[in-house]
């Protein structure tokens, strides 16, 4: 069983009320990539950075069972970076520079060990690139999971509903689900997304957990209340990373199945906003997910005596 993950390795800059950093290492795919690893070992990475990439992440990630042979590395250019800014609200954040580098150039060529895969985590990329992926696999998935966000849907929304009609799962925080459908309420939301192809949307909602819909069926998560959030950068693609880790490492695809791996996603993104930048996530060890993911079934059980 293999998981295959498509997203950015980048340099992010960040800013937040109670830290900044010029350069940290990030990108969506550096985030899933992580998170999966808390979950399974057999992942195969696509991505491209510049020559100022270190090899060390690399190496780290091939520590933790990520295969790296479909990442390219361009020598004589630049790295994804990205640039935002926290307030004290730490749920909504302002991008201040996208510059997209190597990425711009981006048209992935999948390694033959690649193509059988039965996971396919589609970070947040250009949507073209995330449809060429599907497109080059010989059999299609078990399970296809797409994460996005409003850049795409300003930029490349004609490619983005191509997409959207060939995955299993999208995942969205709150206004990107708004944005997407053009409804408020997110219960309405959910419906016209579903319509659009995926069977399952999940809508996250920050510090306020998230919402699984499936048809007529809900499932609500909370987040688990952090006295500190450090650094939110990057819990989007955790959660993407450890929900699909978690299914690929059960191969249950059941919507009983998918509330738990919603709840591991909660998890890893919990994690995700201890530290800067993906120091937190590289360090966890199985005891980290199991007691947290206790907690979580403390924070929900409740019992009802009438
Ligand atoms: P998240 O906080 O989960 O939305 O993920 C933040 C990460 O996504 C950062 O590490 C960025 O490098 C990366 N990122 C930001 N904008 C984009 C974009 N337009 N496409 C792909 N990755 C991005």
């Amino acid at each position: 069983m293999a998981l295959t993950i498509i997203g950015t390795m980048a340099f992010d800059a960040i800013e937040t009320p109670f830290a900044k950093t010029e350069k940290t290492i990030g990108g969506s795919g550096t985030y899933c990539a992580y998170a999966a690893t808390n979950f399974m070992h057999s992942i195969n990475q696509v991505s491209i950075v510049g020559g100022d990439f270190p090899q060390e992440v690399l190496q780290d990630l091939n520590r933790l069972g990520v295969n790296t042979e479909g990442v390219e590395i361009v020598k004589d250019k630049k790295s994804f970076f990205w640039s935002g800014k926290y307030h004290l609200d730490m749920n909504t954040r302002e991008t201040l520079i996208t510059d997209l580098n190597v990425l711009a150039d981006f048209n992935p060529t999948l390694p033959d060990s690649y193509l059988e895969t039965d996971y396919l985590l589609l970070g947040n990329l250009v949507p073209a690139i995330q449809r060429s992926v599907i497109n080059q696999l010989s059999k299609r998935p078990k399970l296809i999971v797409l994460d996005t966000m409003n850049f795409w849907m300003e930029t490349a929304m004609e490619d983005l509903e191509d997409v959207l009609k060939m995955v299993d799962v999208l995942v969205v925080n709150d206004s990107e689900a708004r944005q997407l459908s053009g409804e408020f309420a997110l219960v309405k939301a959910a419906r016209k997304i579903l319509a659009m192809g995926p069977k399952f949307l999940i809508v996250k909602k920050g510090e306020h957990g998230a919402l699984l819909f499936n048809g007529e069926e809900i499932f609500c998560a909370p987040a688990l209340p952090l006295e500190e959030v450090f650094d939110p950068t990057g819990a989007g693609d955790a959660f993407a990373g450890g929900f699909i880790g978690y299914l690929a490492s059960t191969g249950d695809l059941s919507f009983e199945n998918m509330k738990t791996a919603v709840i591991m996603g909660s998890v890893t993104a919990s994690f995700c906003c201890e530290k800067m930048g993906t120091e937190r996530l590289k360090s966890l060890t199985p005891e980290d997910i199991q007691k947290r993911a206790a907690k979580f079934v403390r924070l929900t059980n409740f019992q009802l005596s009438c």
